[in-house]
């Protein structure tokens, strides 16, 4: 599937939503296993995005790093970092290629460099993991992004804050994972994805 810029400004306007309407939920996930921050730290991200996007980017390399940047300069904390890694590094492959399932295959090879996590450390590389081939098989579903997100429930955290609580952050969605897992179901609902 070609994404386009005017999918790929579809597809983070729905994220936005998303993120928008949750924001308490990601940030109530956050706060047994982690510092109670991520869904109002994504919340500033995709707002500042959402502003970015509004001057509709030159191409679709253009249309990542901008977004990348915007979350990159005000998301912060751990997932700043590696949402806005995914970004750039699907801008750079754009080089190569506007194949949707190859350029999400470069973010979580970036999001896995720059993490250092793990599939089964209880990150968002989980989610990302599990869905990408679905992606490229264009076999996602709803179903299979709620097993995802659901499946960090009995993870013990390896990498982030959620590892300092050990055996004790099982039992608990991994907000990231959570993050993520709106990100895939935007796609979805994105016409034309
Ligand atoms: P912080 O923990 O700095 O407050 P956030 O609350 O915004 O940052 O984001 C936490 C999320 O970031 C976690 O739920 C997890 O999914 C993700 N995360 C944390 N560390 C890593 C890592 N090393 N690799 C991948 N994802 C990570
Ligand atoms: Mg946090
Ligand atoms: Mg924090």
């Amino acid at each position: 599937m070609a994404l386009t810029v005017d999918t790929l400004t579809s597809w983070m306007n729905d994220f936005a939503g998303k993120i928008e309407a949750n924001a308490q939920y990601l940030s109530d996930l956050d706060t047994p296993i982690g510092d109670g921050d991520h869904g109002f730290n994504m919340k500033r991200g995709m707002t500042a995005v959402q502003e970015k996007l509004q001057t509709k980017p030159t191409d679709l390399q253009n249309g990542f790093k901008t977004i990348a940047m915007a979350l990159i300069s005000t998301v912060g904390g751990a997932s700043g970092p590696l949402y806005g890694t995914a970004f750039l590094e699907m801008a750079k492959k754009t080089s190569s290629t506007d194949d949707l399932g190859e350029l999400l295959d470069a973010a979580l090879k970036g999001i896995e460099m720059r993490g250092g996590a793990k599939p089964g450390d209880k990150t968002m590389v989980d989610v990302w993991n599990a869905l990408v081939p679905e992606v490229k098989n264009g076999t996602l579903t709803q179903e299979k992004i709620d097993a995802a997100v659901e499946a960090s429930k009995d993870m013990i955290a390896k990498k982030g804050r959620a590892s300092y609580l050990g055996e004790r952050s099982k039992g608990h969605i991994d907000p990231g994972s959570q993050s993520s897992g709106y990100l895939f179901q935007s796609l979805l609902e994105t016409e034309g994805l």
